[in-house]
Parts: structure tokens; C-alpha cells; sequence
């Protein structure tokens, strides 16, 4: 027998529609790459968002049609977002900051035919433009006053006329199978051709339920939410439609993601929650202590994608009062997967305990099982100290990679490439990437906890624990430091703050001091690279 209840699709075109209905006057705020603060509300949003689906049907966009973004975090982009994928179409963002040759790589296996991009992003585009083989259509995402007086890109259009070209908004979003293509998102590719993850409406709007709830991203009406994860890494974790499903304003930063124009944000728009990788917090952190500044309305802080140091979560809750919300997710689970809100019986824990619950990856949210393997594939218990790779499975993780010939999927999971371990609470924590892994005389040491301590040591800035060859125990943990300025520290001193942390035989065995750590497209450490450089290093002693 059948319920009888009303079935309507779950669609992208419903989190605008609601926003519009319920919370019109709620403001976006986005800082232009024109420079100035441009305000408007949902109700704007909606109707603009129309007229840019009407604009978009007229270049040629129709169900399927990918139609590309170069763009950061701004009230344009989210038009796209909801005209692109409320039509039927496909949103594809892509990530400025890989080699343009990726891109290149990345439009043309899309096959995306029209690509919208920010003026910031003209000089690359102009450079990629004759070699991207199916884009038909180029649009600037500016006014009149700031397209190229000499365009080099023939026919390239200009975004605010396209809008300003419908004279009304009157327009239906049209209603199709939850099932359709909405956006597509690529792995960075650290190893290998990138990979491209094709969501759904129905995954996406499931993600979005999930991820707003108290024990996830926790967000609500009276927040004011400010992304500084770009919108082309996995859709700003989901937060452009979370914000929309709850009536939260949203305040976008363009590309003013320094520590200083992040902070006068935030405290001039009153910004309650935020969301970024660590390395992002770690330039704002330096900019408020060195200024002497505070956050005066700042409660919680989003971290994820890549282990978030538990000093640095001490110094955003002790210092300045702000929670950090660590989370974990993948391209592949658009994003999220686990979130560290403490359980009832943990609240109460002396600090240093709930603490380090609060520094593993968290909990499974509603809507995704996980669990971990030893490399027979036979499950491992949950008890903090068995580890083995982690596998998921649920309503927004990846079944088969756009144009993939054979399926990801072991048995119906989806394997991960994280290597973690899992509490009797649920918690759990990555102790490395597969590839990432250090194997030491057989035994696998976990850089992460390594990196952990190191950050925690008042000198150091960055750290990145590698694996380098070694003549007798196969790989031993070579620890990359970049050094605070003005501070000193000894490569003695450095492994000296390991005595008592960790077992000794996972202490590294040696330190080296570098300018910089590479970081990739999303801001990650590329531990490949310094693998490169540094892997003989203990091979060939000083
Ligand atoms: P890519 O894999 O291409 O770098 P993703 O953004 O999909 O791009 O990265 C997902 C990976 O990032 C995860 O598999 C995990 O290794 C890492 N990651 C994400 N969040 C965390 C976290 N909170 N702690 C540790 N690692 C994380």
C-alpha cells in the first residue's frame, strides 16, 4: 500500500522559491571584484535568478547543457548556481587556480558550452578561449562600464545585459525528475586526470537538509553565513543553498580572502558563522593577533578539508570565543560526510578530553554509513584504535565519475583513500590519506598526529610529516617546517616537544626548515611535491 501523501521532486528551484516566499528581506552581501559592497535580498535574488534562466535558455542553455563557472564567491555566481541548475541545466565550477592546461582538460571532458567567469579571470580565459572546444558562448560576469573595450574574445557577452535583457521576470522554474543533473564538480587530480562528480537534485537538497541540522553546520535564521571555501570546491560546502533552506543572510568576500578584508567583513556585516580549510584561517588568526583585534560577533568557525591542528581550534575557543566546527567531507560526498559536534555525556569532560574528541573528523551525519576496513576488506571495530580504510555509502556519495568506465564502488561503498579509526561514540578520525601513509619496518605511523603536535609548538607556522626512503626501516617520518617569523627554533628543540606526545618511535627522524609548503588548488598541503624533493633526504644525511 501507498502513502497518500503529495510527491512533489525534491529541486534546487525549491530552496530559492522558499527563500524568496519566507525570508525576502533577508540581505546578501557580496564584496564585487569591481572593489564596492553590493547588497540586495532573496527577493532579488529570485527575480534576477529568472531573468537569467530566461537569458541562459536564449544563448542555447537547455536540460543537460553544462554551462561553466570561473567565478568566486559572489551574488552573481549564486544566480548561476540557481538559473543554471533550476532549469535543468548543469552548473560545472571550475577551479581557477589549477594549470590552465587542467582546465583546458577539465571544459573540454564536461563538455561545457557556456562558460560565465569574473573579469579577475579574463587574461586566462583569453589565453584558454581558442583551445576550449566546445564552449560556444563567453559570458563576463560585469556591467557595461567594465567590459573590455576591445574584447580579444570574439562575441564575449556582457552578464548584466543579458539580465538587464529581459524586461520582466515572470517565469516558472520548471519542475523534473529529482533524479536530473545539477552540477558537476572535479577532483583536484593530485594523482591522475581529475575526476568529475555529477550531483543530483536530489542529493544535493538531501545534503542540504543534513547539513543545516544542530549536530552538523548548525545554521538557522539569525546566523549570517560568510564562505570563504570558494564556491568551485565543492559548492562552498553546500552553504549557498543551506543558507537559502533556513533564511540565513549570506555574506560573500569575492576575492578578498586576505586576513584583513575577511575581518573587516565580518565585523562590519555582523557575520555569526563562517567555513574554510585550515590554511585560510591560519592568515586571518595572524592578522587578528598581530592587530590586537577580536571577533565581536563570530560564534562558529566551519573547518574541513584538511585536518584542522588542535591549536589552532584552542586558539579560536579560548582566545576568541569562536567554536570550531570540524568537519570532514569529499568531492565525491558533495561534501559532507562527518561533523565533531560533542554528545551530551562528552559535554562535561575535563577540556583536554573533549578537546581531542573535538579534533577527530566527528560523527556520520543522517544520511551516510561509514565504516572502515582492514586490507582483507573484513569490517574493523569501532573502538578508537583499529584502523583501516574508510568507506562510506549514502544518498549524496558518487556511484559512477561522469564518463567513468568501471564503477568507484566496493560492494555498494563508496572507499575513500582515508585511512581513519572510529570510537564507540561514532567518532571518527583520520589518521592519513592511503597515499599519504608513512610504513615504517611494516608498521604505519599516522602523519597527521605528527603534524598535529608539531603545530601546536609556539615557533611553527606549518608542518608537513612525509614519508622519506630509509636504508633499514623501508620509510621513516621526515617532518617540513615553515618557521613563524622572527621566532627561533632548533631542529633538537623541535623533536625535544615530541618526548611525551607521541610514541617515540614515531617521532620523525629528522626536521627541515623551508620558506613555504606547496599548496594545491583548494588550499591543501601537496605532500607529493615535498615527497619529491625530500624523499632521499634521510638517505643522504648532512
Ligand atoms: P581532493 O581529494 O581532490 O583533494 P577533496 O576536497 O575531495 O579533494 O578532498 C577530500 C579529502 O580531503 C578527504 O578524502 C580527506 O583526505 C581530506 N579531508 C577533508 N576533510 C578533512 C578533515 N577534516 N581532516 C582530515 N582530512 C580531511
Amino acid at each position: 500500500m501507498n502513502g497518500q501523501m503529495m510527491q512533489q521532486p525534491l529541486l534546487i528551484s525549491s530552496l530559492l522559491r522558499h527563500a524568496e516566499r519566507h525570508h525576502g528581506t533577508q540581505e546578501v552581501v557580496s564584496r564585487r571584484v569591481e572593489g564596492d559592497i553590493h547588497r540586495y535580498t532573496y527577493a532579488d535574488l529570485a527575480s534576477r535568478s529568472r531573468k537569467l534562466a530566461k537569458a541562459l535558455a536564449g544563448l542555447g542553455m537547455a536540460p543537460g547543457v553544462r554551462v561553466g563557472t570561473i567565478a568566486w564567491n559572489t551574488y552573481r555566481h549564486l544566480e548561476l548556481y540557481y538559473a543554471v541548475s533550476g532549469s535543468g541545466a548543469v552548473l560545472h565550477t571550475l577551479n581557477p587556480r589549477l594549470h590552465p592546461d587542467q582546465l583546458v582538460w577539465i571544459a573540454d571532458h564536461a563538455e561545457d558550452e557556456v562558460l560565465c567567469f569574473d573579469k579577475t579571470f579574463l587574461p586566462l580565459v583569453e589565453q584558454v578561449a581558442e583551445r576550449l572546444k566546445t564552449v560556444r558562448k563567453f559570458v563576463l560576469m560585469v556591467d557595461k562600464e567594465h567590459m573590455p573595450t576591445v574584447p580579444k574574445i570574439p562575441g564575449l557577452i556582457c552578464y548584466e545585459d543579458l539580465i538587464a535583457g529581459e524586461p520582466t521576470d515572470r517565469f516558472e522554474w520548471p519542475e523534473f525528475d529529482e533524479q536530473t543533473a545539477s552540477s558537476l564538480c572535479y577532483t583536484s587530480g593530485t594523482t591522475g586526470n581529475p575526476k568529475g562528480v555529477l550531483y543530483s537534485h536530489r542529493s544535493t537538497v538531501l545534503h542540504t537538509f543534513a547539513s543545516a541540522l544542530p549536530d552538523a553546520l548548525n545554521l538557522s535564521a539569525r546566523d549570517a553565513v560568510l564562505p570563504v571555501v570558494p564556491m568551485f570546491h565543492v559548492n562552498a560546502w553546500g552553504l549557498p543553498y543551506s543558507a537559502c533552506m533556513v533564511g540565513a543572510k549570506l555574506v560573500f568576500p569575492g576575492p578578498g580572502l586576505d586576513g584583513k578584508s575577511l575581518h573587516e567583513l565580518f565585523e562590519a556585516e555582523g557575520v555569526t558563522v563562517s567555513a574554510g580549510v585550515p590554511t585560510v584561517w591560519q592568515g586571518l588568526l595572524a592578522h587578528v593577533q598581530g592587530n590586537g583585534l577580536r571577533f565581536s560577533t563570530m560564534r562558529r568557525t566551519i573547518i574541513g578539508g584538511s585536518a584542522c591542528p588542535p591549536a589552532m581550534m584552542s586558539t579560536f575557543e579560548d582566545t576568541y570565543g569562536v567554536q570550531v566546527i570540524h568537519a570532514w567531507g569529499m568531492t565525491e560526498l558533495s561534501p559532507i560526510g562527518t561533523v565533531g559536534i560533542l554528545k551530551g555525556h562528552q559535554l562535561d569532560l575535563p577540556v583536554e578530553q573533549r578537546r581531542s574528541i573535538q579534533a577527530k573528523q566527528g560523527r556520520g551525519v543522517f544520511g551516510i554509513d561509514m565504516k572502515i576496513v582492514g586490507e582483507d576488506g573484513a569490517e574493523l571495530p569501532w573502538d578508537g584504535k583499529a584502523s583501516g580504510e574508510l568507506l562510506v555509502r549514502g544518498h549524496w556519495v558518487v556511484e559512477q565519475y561522469i564518463k567513468g568506465d568501471k564503477s568507484p564502488l566496493v560492494n555498494g561503498w563508496f572507499p575513500t583513500g582515508d585511512v581513519a579509526t572510529i570510537d564507540a561514540d561514532g567518532f571518527m578520525n583520520i589518521t592519513d590519506r592511503a597515499k599519504d601513509v608513512i610504513k615504517s619496518g611494516g608498521e604505519w605511523i599516522g602523519s597527521i598526529d605528527i603534524e598535529n603536535i608539531a603545530m601546536a609548538h609556539p615557533a611553527v607556522a606549518m608542518a608537513a610529516c612525509i614519508a622519506a626512503k630509509h636504508p633499514k626501516w623501508d620509510e621513516r617520518p621526515l617532518l617540513v617546517v615553515v618557521k613563524k617569523p622572527n621566532v627561533e627554533v632548533s631542529k633538537e628543540d623541535l623533536l625535544a616537544f615530541f618526548n611525551g606526545r607521541i610514541a617515540k618511535w614515531w617521532t620523525p627522524d629528522d626536521v627541515v626548515f623551508v620558506d613555504a609548503i606547496p599548496l594545491g588548488a583548494t588550499g591543501k598541503m601537496l605532500k607529493n611535491r615535498l615527497r619529491e624533493q625530500f624523499q632521499d633526504h634521510l638517505l643522504t644525511p648532512a
